[in-house]
């Protein structure tokens, strides 16, 4: 509750005509260096070895490769993802610390692509979590795969400007939406170790669509839960 009031007070404060020097210096150097951890969902994985490598060298943008989801800033999800797989997306996606970012690979992302009629995969990532750049192909070459990671630099480095980057926002402002489809999907006893209310009060980003008829749902079976007694 301390913490919590000490950043709402530090938002408040932010009068200096020199903080947005600061800002946009912090966002420049964000963008500069970047952790990914990479969920190969589907096919498209296989364009990250040479994206990764001396061919195309991710390295050089100031991008690689990190083990956990909670020293990483980017989820790339890489193709087609099974409903049984979704749940460990957004289990992975709460535990990543803010900001973060997501990135859809392969048109399957996007739409369900050639998985569109089956029963058993989503289809659209966005509607279960923030996407922020989406790489279309089945599969996007590791030309493609640079030309999205630029993009997400680009837009973390404007974001103050442009508010590009600020997608991981909006999991938080529109908590309610997102967890109504994962209940949808999951049905209504779904619920992870990240208590995402308390986190969105704590970032300052508690709005009306945090709140509804879906988390009230989730209040009335919601437990205390470590991550390895999850139900998946
Ligand atoms: S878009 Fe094509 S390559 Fe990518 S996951 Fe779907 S089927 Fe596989």
């Amino acid at each position: 509750m301390k913490k919590e009031l000490l950043i709402k007070e530090k938002q408040a404060k932010r009068t200096n005509p020199l903080a947005h020097v600061f800002d946009d210096f912090i966002d420049f150097c964000q963008s500069k260096s970047l952790f990914m951890l990479h969920y190969c969902t589907g096919c498209g994985a296989i364009e990250l070895p040479p994206a990764m490598t001396s061919r195309f060298d991710m390295e050089r943008l100031g991008i690689q490769p990190m083990v956990t989801p909670r020293q990483a800033d980017i989820l790339l999800v890489t193709g087609y993802v099974s409903v049984k797989t979704l749940k460990r997306v957004i289990l992975t996606y709460e535990q990543m610390q803010a900001p973060k970012y997501v990135i859809g690979i392969c048109s399957c992302t996007v739409n369900g692509g050639m998985y569109w009629q089956s029963y058993a995969t989503a289809k659209k990532l966005n509607d279960y979590m923030p996407v922020d750049v989406y790489i279309a192909g089945c599969m996007p070459r590791p030309e493609a795969v640079l030309e999205g990671l630029q993009r997400l630099k680009e837009n973390i480095k404007n974001d103050r400007k442009q508010q590009k980057g600020s997608a991981w926002k909006e999991y938080f402002a529109n908590y309610d939406t997102y967890l109504g489809n994962q209940q949808h999907l999951f049905g209504d006893d779904w619920q992870t170790p990240v208590d995402i209310i308390a986190e969105a009060k704590l970032y300052g980003l508690e709005g009306e669509g945090t709140y509804g008829k879906n988390t009230e749902k989730l209040a009335k079976v919601q437990q205390p839960l470590l991550p390895q007694e999850m139900k998946l």
